[in-house]
């Protein structure tokens, strides 16, 4: 049980952590749940999009972007369909301002790209064509593909309790197995500062924001597919097609304890008046809603980087809303800085100053 590597969480961050980790090392993949991707990872919108975040964010979603598009770790058919963004204003409401990469819509022109939006009702829109859609299953079932294929290990039902460090090494059990290792990657998402307690690392201030969403019946006959994901300019709502349904959030940020996140039927009845609001639908039922845990610190850039404390443990946490297209570029940016190697290409110093966990003094 001796590797050259640990990872602690089988999202999608850590699968992409230990997927390119494997090809230089021996690596075994934690995970307390049965399966990997059971939390934040399994229960998000999936959508790429270049200006959503901070600069750092943006950084490392171009990154993403490139890796995407090479044959990676990810899976060349990870990054789907372009879907598009549509930013839309109300006539009473902020106008909002363009992003590069966005044009201006009129109503007209946004009510013709989505037929469900009341003209009438709209100032204007802003669309982000080339956003996207993201198989994340694809991009999940890849990384383990990769993983395993380098011979590293994927432990499902390890939920890891205790770590201690001697000679140089770390011994990170469950209580009854012991696997050793002299790097740590800590990738335990809405738990991460839980985790690091555990390594004897000082906690980051990472807060898990509950964000719930709901399949509701799109109006019979259309052909949904073609439509791109809708967001109001407050971020108060947004939809998107969703394998022949509309997925509807009310883009709600509660703060949780870390937890398997359910939605709040308050929630969910929110995001249904203000999607019928927008649209004038009358929504007949919800097939199925769920909520996940989005986990920031202070700043919205992700902790990437190793811990000063504690000396092994490198942090890959703190991915808010963003973890799922930025995972090529975080877990190959977390797997360079774990093997001392050069820098992954185009992860310049500013963008790894502003992830570096150092920066994030609590207290
Ligand atoms: C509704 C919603 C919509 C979203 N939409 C998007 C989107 O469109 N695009 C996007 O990029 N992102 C989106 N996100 C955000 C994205 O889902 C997260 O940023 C991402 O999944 C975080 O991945 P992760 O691997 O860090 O965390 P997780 O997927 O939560 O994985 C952490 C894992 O660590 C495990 N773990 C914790 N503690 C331990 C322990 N002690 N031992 C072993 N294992 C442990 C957990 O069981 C878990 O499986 C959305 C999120 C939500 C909730």
């Amino acid at each position: 049980m001796q590797f050259d590597f640990i990872v602690i969480g089988a999202g999608i961050a850590g699968l992409s952590a230990a997927a390119a980790l494997s090809v230089h090392g021996k690596v075994a993949l934690l995970e307390r749940e049965d399966q990997p991707c059971h939390h934040s990872s399994g229960r998000s919108a999936a959508i790429f999009v270049r200006s959503y975040g901070n600069a750092a964010v943006q950084a490392l979603t171009d990154i993403s972007g490139r890796l995407f598009a090479a044959e990676s770790a990810a899976g060349d058919a990870a990054l789907g369909r372009r879907r598009g963004v549509m930013i839309v204003a109300r006539r009473d409401g902020d106008p909002g301002a363009a992003a590069p990469g966005q044009r201006r819509l009129s109503a007209a022109e946004a009510a013709a790209r989505m037929p469900l939006l009341q003209a009438g009702l709209l100032s204007h829109a802003w669309l982000e064509e080339d956003a996207a859609d993201i198989d994340v299953h694809a991009m999940h079932m890849a990384y383990a593909r990769t993983l395993r294929a380098n011979g590293g290990l994927l432990l499902t039902g390890f939920g890891v309790e205790a770590a201690a460090r001697t000679a140089g090494v770390w011994q990170v059990s469950d209580g009854i197995r012991t696997l050793v290792a002299p790097v740590v990657v800590n990738a335990a998402g809405a738990w991460a500062d839980a985790v690091g307690q555990l390594f004897g690392a000082a906690p980051k201030g990472i807060r898990p924001l509950r964000r719930s969403a709901a399949l509701v019946d799109p109006p019979a006959g259309s052909r949904i597919d073609e439509w791109p994901m809708v967001i109001d300019v407050e971020e108060s709502v947004y939809f998107k097609p969703d394998a022949g349904k509309l997925m509807v959030s009310p883009a709600d940020q509660s703060l949780s304890v870390p937890c398997d996140a359910w939605a709040d039927d308050m929630d969910i009845a929110i995001a249904i008046e203000r999607y019928s609001e927008l649209t004038g639908m009358e929504v007949q039922r919800v097939t199925h809603s769920w909520a996940g845990l989005r986990s920031f610190v202070a700043d919205e850039s992700p902790l990437i980087g190793w811990d000063s404390d504690s000396p092994g443990l490198l942090w890959l946490a703190a991915l808010g809303g963003f973890g799922v297209q930025t995972a090529p570029a975080t877990g190959a940016l977390a797997a360079a800085l774990a093997r001392g190697s050069a820098p992954l290409e185009g992860a310049t110093a500013c963008l790894l100053r502003a992830v570096d966990p150092a920066r994030v003094i609590v207290g």
